[in-house]
């Protein structure tokens, strides 16, 4: 019935033998017009990048991928495999930057946006070949010759369509995002060139004290790392689930975690007056430390998050969304101001007194103010590892920038739900690190101050008004100067303007 396997037989041949039979005869092609009546079971590629070289573990995703289309197809399906490209992004940006000579946003923008991105689109199918011959040394089956490309219109179209739909839902919005940030070259930096200057150093920080309103003498004590913060704080935060305690120290009173209390107030006699758990103190209100600025929302009390450890400190956080992610989160679940005194070049705003100077080198001088006030538990000096621009060796800081949020966090109790309809293999992924996923989703930061992407749907009209285009023939309607041929990138689309409709 079978040919006997002889112990000599050459794997490689017979697969090549194999794949150019399915070649020859159409097999794919076949499996797809033979079950023209079948039940259609679609299957799209998650799309590679070809401006790099397949490897090892693109045959594991490969074959799995092969084999649920190809599982179908034997069951009678008609299986419909979509082949696609991935395009976009910044390692393509890199690669162009890197083989053009040139470094960073201003030189690309000397050097002109459209032969950039004309570069970018060359340099995206530089292994293209290679892919193909890949995949089907692998066995597998998609339709290559009518691929989607993320860069083509019809795509960005689809993700102008999809993005719409998020809009109108109002979960599109312009937040902010922290990032690590050379004030002196102007620009963020990825964590990998973080990573690169790492330096010790001796600071000064701060653990102020925070007037409890409405309580005389009452002070709650907070720890920071960078005192220059002080001035845009809006919140305090404690642990939801640790103990806290009011004490009383002559006629001072303050509040701070129970276990921190011997490190904050060693050989010092003390009563404790009160005791509470995290949660007890939310909402409580202080006075603000600084006056500079009268904050547009509810601010100024303490706010509970399990991020807040009891490893240093006071187990009391100062929080100024501005400057720091966990800051940034707290403030977008309370809902808290955005207070920046602090700009671009890294100095402080005119609102303050310190107006010009570099921001770490006001350090000092908040101390000062806050000594005078009364206001200053203590000021340790400290060493840690601190992150300097691997360019110019400016110290870093944690800086909030403009950027656009899809609101994951009001869709959670969906996508958790909808998770557990999702038949997992093995189970513990959809239960355990996916589903863990899910329990902490963030709102998902979707924009990059690029040139080489899907450009943001969001037209802003000076009255303040924003609009969000869903298609091509939706912009050309609205516009006056929109071309027949629009490429939908930059910096074609930057230049068309659209009436707005307030
Ligand atoms: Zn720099
Ligand atoms: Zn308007």
């Amino acid at each position: 019935m079978y040919d006997k396997v002889s112990p000599n037989l050459n794997f490689v041949e017979r697969e090549k033998k194999t794949e150019k039979f399915w070649e020859d005869n159409h097999i794919f092609q076949k499996s797809i017009d033979e079950r023209k009546e079948g039940e259609v079971y679609t299957f799209y590629d998650g799309p590679p990048t070809a401006n790099g070289k397949p490897h090892i573990g693109h045959v594991l995703t490969r074959v799995i991928k092969d084999m649920i289309p190809r599982y179908r197809t034997m069951k009678g399906y008609k299986v419909l495999r979509k082949a696609g490209w991935d395009t976009h992004g910044l390692p393509v940006e890199l690669e162009v930057e890197k083989k053009l000579g040139l470094d960073g946003k201003e030189q690309i923008e000397e050097y002109g946006l459209e032969p950039f991105i004309k570069q970018c689109k060359e340099s995206v199918w530089k292994y293209k070949g290679m892919w193909e011959d890949f995949s089907g040394t692998v066995g597998f089956w998609a339709d290559m010759d009518d691929p989607y490309v993320t860069y083509d219109n019809n795509f960005i179209e689809s993700e102008w369509w999809a993005l719409k739909q998020i809009w109108e839902k109002g979960l599109l919005y312009k937040g902010h995002k922290i990032v690590p940030y050379c004030p002196r070259c102007g620009t963020p930096l990825s964590s990998h060139e973080v990573a690169q200057g790492y330096k010790d150093v001796k600071e000064r920080s701060a653990t102020a004290k925070f007037i409890v309103k409405g309580e005389e003498n009452t002070y709650f004590l907070a720890w920071t790392t960078t005192p220059w913060t002080l001035p845009s704080n809006v919140a305090l935060c404690v642990n939801p689930v640790e103990t806290y305690v009011k004490i009383k120290v002559g006629d001072e009173k303050f509040i701070l975690a129970e276990a921190l209390v011997e490190a904050n107030f060693p050989d010092t006699e003390y009563e404790v007056v009160e005791k509470y758990v995290g949660t007890d103190l939310e909402y409580k209100e202080y006075e603000p430390l600084f006056n500079f600025v009268t904050p547009d929302k509810k601010a100024y009390y303490v706010t509970c998050d399990s991020y807040v450890t009891l490893t240093d400190g006071t187990g009391i956080v100062h929080i100024a969304p501005a400057f720091g992610e966990d800051d940034a989160n707290v403030g977008r679940k309370y809902d808290l101001p955005f207070v920046q005194l602090v700009d671009g070049k890294g100095e402080m705003t005119k609102e303050t007194p310190w107006a010009g100077t570099f921001c770490k080198d006001v350090d000092k001088e908040i101390l000062v103010n806050l000594e005078e006030r009364g206001q200053l538990f203590n000021a340790p000096k400290f060493e840690h590892s601190y992150p300097f621009c691997w360019r110019c060796d400016t110290p870093l800081i944690y800086y909030a920038r403009d950027t656009w949020f899809i609101k994951m966090t009001d869709v959670k109790d969906d996508l958790i739900k909808n998770n557990n309809t999702v038949n997992w293999i093995p189970k513990t992924i959809g239960e355990g690190r996916f589903g863990a996923w899910l329990e902490n989703v963030q709102d998902w930061g979707i924009s990059r101050n690029r040139y080489w992407g899907t450009p943001l749907n969001i037209w802003e009209c000076e009255c303040g008004h924003r609009h969000a285009i869903g298609s091509i023939e939706e912009l050309k309607s609205m516009s006056d100067n929109c071309p027949d041929e629009i490429e939908l990138h930059r910096p074609f689309i930057d230049a068309v303007t659209i009436k707005c409709p307030e």
